[in-house]
């Protein structure tokens, strides 16, 4: 069976290229080829001889992401899903403003971790994305980016379909790509990777120091509502999710971003705030509060802009750095795993 080029390490591919008795140089030119000028096929890659190209097809492919479906919004964050090669169906965001782009991007096609307000989470889990798959979104938002607005991107979210950490290993190989100097060359820092909470992985994160920046999703500080929530809260509780935020500051000095979805009546009254207040005394920490965009099917409901300023108040009266997120892209399902779910 033929494997996916993009799976290759490059000393697996340097192997490869020496057991096709040629010279150790293509080995750079196609790790370029793939994952600085994002090549999709051997035949576009010219450079090399027609001979090589076909050998390299003899024994490998490439399982490249397609675009389905582009959905524009009024306020231009464009949507897109995005079809794998097995079928599957995932999807990534585009997000202008005045001063940024931002891509939003897939890890898995759906989520196991089954958080209760997340339409990813009801959309059940299929499978972990490869490597090149995840690569392949961020070089697709980037053409997007310059062909629509002019820009490459200048920031890339890993908030879409997936629990990143449950996909380490592909993960951390697209970062890498991403952010290497020789390669597609995103500065670490412009990257920000959201996790529900999975310790072992935010330890691990932390001992790689790699720059990018870690946000968690909270959404409550109150360890037998999250659990509720969030069943993995259970596994992963909040005085194990202290001690590893604690170490992961201690190792790289970055603020943690702690993302709270508030949702009327569940989590937004300010008795909840003082308790996310008490948690923030840990370690320096962002608050991103984030309005719950509400799912087809599931009950949760938004708050009103009032509930949200004053819990942003209360907030930042304890001294915190608050960013309140309105939601974008409403009028096209822009939250997580709502556009993969729509048939
Ligand atoms: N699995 C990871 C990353 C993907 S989810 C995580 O949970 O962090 C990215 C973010 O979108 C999370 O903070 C998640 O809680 C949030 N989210 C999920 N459903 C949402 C919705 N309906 N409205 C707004 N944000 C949502
Ligand atoms: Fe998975 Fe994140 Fe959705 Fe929870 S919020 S189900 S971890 S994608």
């Amino acid at each position: 069976m033929k494997r996916d080029i993009r799976d290759l390490t490059k000393s697996e591919l340097n192997d490869a290229i020496i057991g096709f008795g040629e010279k150790a140089f293509r080995t750079k030119q196609i790790w370029e080829w793939l994952w600085k000028k994002g090549a999709r096929s051997f035949e576009e890659m010219t450079i090399l001889p027609v001979s090589l190209r076909d050998k390299l097809s003899e024994k490998y492919l490439f399982n490249v992401v397609s675009i389905d479906t582009i959905f524009k919004s009024e306020d231009k964050t464009t949507k897109l899903r995005f079809e794998l090669f097995d079928g599957q169906k995932i999807e990534g965001v585009l997000i202008p403003s005045s001063s940024r782009t931002t891509a939003c991007i897939s890890t898995q096609s759906g989520c196991p971790l089954g958080c209760k307000f997340c339409a990813t989470g009801k959309f059940g889990y299929q499978r972990n994305l490869s490597v090149g798959e995840i690569f392949d979104q961020v070089n697709i938002l980037n053409n997007l980016s310059n062909t629509q607005f002019q820009k490459s991107l200048s920031n890339i979210v890993i908030m879409g379909m997936g629990e990143p950490f449950l996909n380490y290993e592909a993960v951390m190989g697209a970062i890498q790509k991403i952010t290497s100097p020789e390669l597609m060359n995103i500065s670490p820092k412009r990257i920000t990777l959201s996790t529900s909470g999975l310790i072992p992985e935010i330890m691990r994160f932390a001992d790689e120091d790699c720059g990018v920046q870690l946000a968690i999703s909270l959404h409550s500080a109150n360890q037998q509502f999250r659990e509720s929530i969030m069943p993995i809260a259970k596994k992963y509780p909040l005085t194990e999710l202290i001690k590893a935020l604690k170490y992961y500051h201690e190792k790289t000095s970055e603020r943690i971003t702690l993302e709270y979805l508030l949702m009327e009546g569940i989590n937004d009254t300010l008795n909840d705030a003082q308790e996310l207040a008490a948690f923030c005394k840990n370690f320096p920490v962002k608050i991103n509060l984030i309005q719950y965009n509400e799912v087809v099917g599931i009950p949760y409901k938004k708050p009103s802009p009032e509930i949200v300023t004053d819990f942003g108040s209360f907030l930042e009266n304890k001294n915190l750095i608050v960013n309140i997120r309105r939601s974008r892209g409403n009028d096209i399902a822009a939250a997580c795993g709502q556009l993969a779910n729509k048939k």
